[in-house]
């Protein structure tokens, strides 16, 4: 069992393992970037205390070799799902859960909306992950919706295990080659279905499928952690970076304006020292 899982390796989760480390605490770091790409963009940044003119990119990367210096070791995944087990969380990416005793969400703002019906039908014909459920529709149809190039893998993977795939990137020069995929035109709208979703509305045209995979880099905070309370869309958080979930932890763009680096690298820290106090607390 971890003390810790931090999601998120943009400024503020750097900045929570950091101080996870030199608090000597035991836990796991994911995400689905090497360092947050959003925060890499900045051309010029003129408001980080100490480094007047940085690069986005210059200042993650210098962020992050100080985490992986102090021996923090960062997991490739997307996290799909946190679970309350009593007195401890289990924290879902791709195929493997981990169970841990605090979260600390460092997501930064979820870009894409849910389409409508996602989480209604999310576990019941909708999956976030196609290592973990896509076994389920082995011979069957399934319709995948690709935010990410880096997803392409996983399509394949469900393309080698359906007796087709409709195919939906939202990106240019998707290069799956698949002979079941069949490209699919339009802007994926709504998703629904009785017991289970059935149908893929485009602003184009209809699918219909067995299994639909919503395949993103994130995911929205309220989605990802059941009974998490937000407000348009950005995770509460008190002055200790608590939520209302007792030992889950919010730090960075996740929880509100102003979406700045140094903000953001404030509430890593203040969520790193909160999650061991509540850590020191239970044990
Ligand atoms: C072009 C541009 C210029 C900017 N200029 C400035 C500036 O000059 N000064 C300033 O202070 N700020 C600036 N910002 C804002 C700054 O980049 C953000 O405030 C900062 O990156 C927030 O850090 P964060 O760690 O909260 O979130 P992010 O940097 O967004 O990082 C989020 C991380 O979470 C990961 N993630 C999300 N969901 C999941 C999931 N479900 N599973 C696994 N991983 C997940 C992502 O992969 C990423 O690693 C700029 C932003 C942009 C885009």
């Amino acid at each position: 069992m971890y003390d810790a899982v931090i999601i998120g390796a943009g400024p503020a989760g750097i900045s929570a393992a950091i101080n996870l480390k030199l608090l000597g605490k035991n836990f796991l770091w994911v995400a689905s970037e090497p360092t947050s790409l959003k925060a890499a963009r900045a051309e010029l940044i003129k408001n980080y205390p100490g480094l007047p003119d940085v690069t986005g990119e210059q200042l993650c990367w210098a962020l992050k070799n100080h985490a992986e210096s102090m021996g923090a070791r960062l997991t490739d995944g997307v996290a799909t799902g946190v679970f309350d087990t009593v007195g401890k969380y289990s924290v879902l990416v791709g195929d493997e859960s981990y169970d841990t005793r605090t979260v600390i969400l460092c997501t930064g703002v979820v870009t894409s909306k849910p389409l409508k019906g996602e989480s209604e039908f999310l576990g019941r014909g909708v999956s976030y992950c196609a290592v973990c459920d896509g076994f389920l529709y082995k011979g069957k149809t399934i319709c995948a919706v690709i935010y990410d190039k880096k997803f392409e893998r996983e399509a394949e993977y469900l393309c080698s295990l359906a007796h087709a795939v409709y195919v939906l990137p939202m990106y240019k020069n998707c290069n799956i080659s698949a002979q079941n995929a069949r490209f699919v035109d339009g802007k994926p709208l709504e998703i629904s279905g009785g017991l289970r979703a059935e149908t893929l509305k485009t602003s184009s045209t209809s699918v219909s499928a067995d299994g639909f995979f919503v395949l993103r880099a994130s995911v929205a905070p309220a989605t990802l952690v059941k009974g998490i309370e937000t407000e348009g869309g950005r995770i509460i958080a008190d002055r200790k970076c608590a939520t209302n979930l007792a030992g889950v932890f919010a730090a960075g763009d996740c929880t509100g304006a102003p979406y700045q680096y140094a903000k953001a690298v404030g509430e890593g820290n203040v969520a790193a020292h909160s999650a061991a106090e509540y850590i020191d607390g239970v044990k």
